[in-house]
């Protein structure tokens, strides 16, 4: 049952008012805009609420962990970019404790970040990184002074995607790109498919076309997008770190350098746990028109 008196809001892509509500979630529910297929939450929570509470932020010393099992992620993120733009600048928001800057620092890069927690922001320092504590969209980085822009996990926390991205844009050279990295859903969603959404921490989830219609609007072009399932991104993170157990271990091994084996096995778990339509986590990288 949906909750009554709901104020739908309209999608913040293509601001059509024709949401389709797919579940609720702590008072708030889950639309898929009929327009554009973005999806978003309605009501918008106030400021002040709990959105981007701390309390649900993890401490540096366990979010550190998380970040390093997911160095091999970021490295490739390193590789897709070093295809189109070989060095420079580039500003990693929601930094967290700084891993992905470092990866990029490793490789030739200048690398400066924004985290908005206070802990993680004084990590990164402490690591020695260029790290602001300040909004984006307040205006006040320099305008077209990066190369490359990242935005990992960080798309669903956004307010109003349209707005940050504007604020890129204008931080953005010509030429460079905005690298994001966040999940996609595709026709529906359902509550129990995910334990948690964390509604409203989380505000927008992608849809087939968001990226899209957000290039169209700022004047960007999509130059890459690569789809992994959901599973296989768990499944591949879980093999970060070597098992005690040698049966545990070769089976790591074999998911690890048997072609399609760990595909296979994202895919077989998909269907044991009956998830209707499968969620990706997307990779988008967008250049900037000059
Ligand atoms: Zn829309």
């Amino acid at each position: 049952m949906l909750p009554e008196n709901i104020e739908f809001v309209p999608c913040d892509i293509c601001n059509e008012n024709s949401p389709v509500p797919m579940f609720e979630e702590n008072g708030f529910i889950l639309n898929r805009c009929n327009q554009c297929g973005h999806f978003y939450v309605s009501p918008r929570p106030s400021s002040g609420s709990n959105h981007g509470s701390e309390e649900e932020i993890p401490s540096p010393s366990i979010h550190v962990s998380d970040e390093l099992r997911r160095k091999p992620t970021f490295e490739r993120y390193v590789n897709y970019i070093k295809r189109y733009v070989p060095k420079g600048k580039w500003l990693d928001i929601g930094c967290g404790c700084g891993t992905l800057l470092q990866v990029a620092s490793q490789n030739g890069f200048e690398v400066e970040g924004v985290e908005i927690s206070p802990d993680r922001l004084a990590y990164c320092r402490d690591a020695g990184l260029k790290a602001y504590g300040r909004d984006i969209e307040a205006d006040l980085l320099p305008p077209s002074s990066y190369d490359v822009i990242s935005l990992i996990n960080v798309f669903s926390h956004l307010r109003s995607p349209i707005t940050t991205f504007s604020s890129i844009h204008r931080i953005l050279r010509g030429n460079g790109v905005i690298l994001v990295a966040t999940s996609e859903l595709g026709k529906k969603a359902y509550k129990d498919e995910v334990e948690n959404w964390h509604i409203p921490d989380h505000l927008h989830f992608a849809g087939p076309n968001t990226f899209q219609s957000i290039a169209s609007k700022l004047n960007l072009k999509v130059s890459y997008v690569s789809r992994s399932l959901t599973q296989k991104i768990v499944l591949s993170e879980k093999l970060y770190y070597r098992s005690n157990h040698a049966l545990v271990q070769l089976i790591k091994m074999m998911l690890q350098y048997i072609p399609g084996l760990i595909d296979l096995t994202a895919g077989i778990m998909c269907l044991s746990k009956g998830y209707r339509y499968q969620r990706h986590e997307v990779v988008v990288l967008l250049h900037r028109r000059i």
